[in-house]
């Protein structure tokens, strides 16, 4: 195999995450993403209001909680 994409922050490739996203010149995975995303809100209480009702205008599937299978 030839050459994989692996996050350019954490260094994990695609088989090792959930999902890989491409920048321009650099991958990112969603633990990174999340991680980020963490950083941010830590950082910047009103961002987090901001992120929260963004993410709920986003379509979601069943919740584990509430699906059996
Ligand atoms: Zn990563």
């Amino acid at each position: 195999m030839g050459q994989e994409p692996v996050c350019s922050f954490c260094g994990k490739s695609k088989p090792q995450v959930l999902q890989l996203i491409a920048g321009p010149d650099a991958f990112i995975c969603n633990e990174c993403v999340q991680l980020c995303v963490q950083i941010v809100a830590v950082e910047n209480p009103d961002w987090l209001e901001q992120h929260r009702q963004f993410l709920a205008t986003l379509p979601s599937k069943s919740r584990p909680d509430s699906a059996p299978a």
